[in-house]
C-alpha cells in the first residue's frame, strides 16, 4: 500500500505571514486527515513562518528547489541541510517552471536527486512533456527519458524513497486537466520504466499527477491505481480548497 501524498506547490506567492495564516489555518482543517501525507512547499522566505505554524500537525514542510552542494559560494543559492534546519522533509526537484526558466536539464536533476537523497530529504522530481510533444504522439519516450536520466545510478531502494510528479506542462496553471484516463495511463507507463530499473521495488514509489488539480477532479484521479496523490500549484495557495484536495472532497 502507497500513503497518498497530497503537495502544495506555493511558487513565488504568498509573504511570511500570509503563510503563517494559511497554515494555520490549514492545519485545523486536516487536523482529522489520516493515512496521507500533506506538504507544504512555500518560497524560502515562507519557510521558517510555516514550519512554526505546522509543527506538532500533520502537515509536512518542503522546499521548491535545492542546490546540490551542501555548501559554497552559491550566490542566492540555498543548500539542502539549510533546507532541513528550517523543517522541510520533501524538496521539489526539476519543476517544469525551473527547467523552462532557469535551465534546469535531467543531468542538474539528477545530481539534486542524489545530494536531497544523501542528506535525507525527500525528493518530489517533476517531469512531464509539453503539448506540442503530446500532439506529436511522443510523451511515452520524453517522460521516460526524464525519468531514466533523472534518477540515473539510484538504488532500487532509493528508486523507491524517491516520489515522482507527472506534470504535463500544458496542464499547469492552464485549467486544463489531463484526464484521469491519460493521467493514469502515463502514471502506469512511468511504474514500468521504474519497474525495469527497480524490479518490485517500484510498487513502492509514489507517482503524482500535477496539472489544474482541483476539489472538483481529486477524487476521480485519486481512483486510478497508478495515481498516489497531487501536486498541487494554484489551488494550495488558499487554505480551504488545499484542504479540500488533501480530503479528497
Ligand atoms: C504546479 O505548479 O506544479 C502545478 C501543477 O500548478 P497548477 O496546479 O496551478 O496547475
Amino acid at each position: 500500500m502507497r500513503t497518498p501524498v497530497l503537495a502544495g506547490n506555493w511558487k513565488m506567492y504568498l509573504t511570511p505571514a500570509e503563510g503563517r495564516k494559511m497554515a494555520e489555518t490549514l492545519r485545523s482543517l486536516v487536523a482529522e486527515c489520516a493515512g496521507r501525507e500533506i506538504v507544504l512547499c512555500p518560497p524560502y522566505t515562507a519557510l521558517s513562518a510555516v514550519s512554526e505554524a505546522l509543527e506538532g500537525t500533520n502537515v509536512f514542510v518542503g522546499g521548491q528547489n535545492m542546490h546540490p552542494a551542501r555548501e559554497g559560494a552559491f550566490t542566492g543559492e540555498i543548500a539542502p541541510p539549510m533546507l532541513i534546519a528550517l523543517g522541510c522533509r520533501y524538496v521539489i526537484i526539476g519543476h517544469s517552471e525551473r527547467r523552462q526558466y532557469f535551465g534546469e536539464t535531467d543531468a542538474t536533476v539528477a545530481e539534486k536527486v542524489r545530494s536531497a537523497l544523501a542528506e535525507g530529504l525527500i525528493p518530489i522530481v517533476c517531469v512531464g512533456e509539453t503539448l506540442e510533444q503530446r500532439e506529436k504522439g511522443v510523451t511515452d519516450p520524453v517522460v521516460e527519458i526524464q525519468v531514466r536520466q533523472g534518477l540515473a545510478g539510484l538504488s532500487p531502494e532509493e528508486l523507491a524513497g524517491v516520489i515522482i510528479a507527472y506534470e504535463p506542462i500544458w496542464a499547469i496553471g492552464t485549467g486544463r486537466t489531463a484526464s484521469p484516463d491519460d493521467a493514469q495511463q502515463v502514471c502506469a507507463f512511468i511504474r514500468s520504466v521504474l519497474a525495469g530499473l527497480a524490479g518490485d521495488k517500484a510498487q513502492e514509489t509514489r507517482i503524482l499527477y500535477g496539472g489544474s488539480v482541483k476539489p472538483e477532479n481529486i477524487k476521480e484521479l485519486m481512483n486510478r491505481p497508478d495515481i498516489d496523490g497531487a501536486l498541487v500549484g494554484g489551488a494550495s495557495l488558499k487554505a480551504e480548497s488545499f484542504a479540500r484536495i488533501a480530503r479528497f472532497e
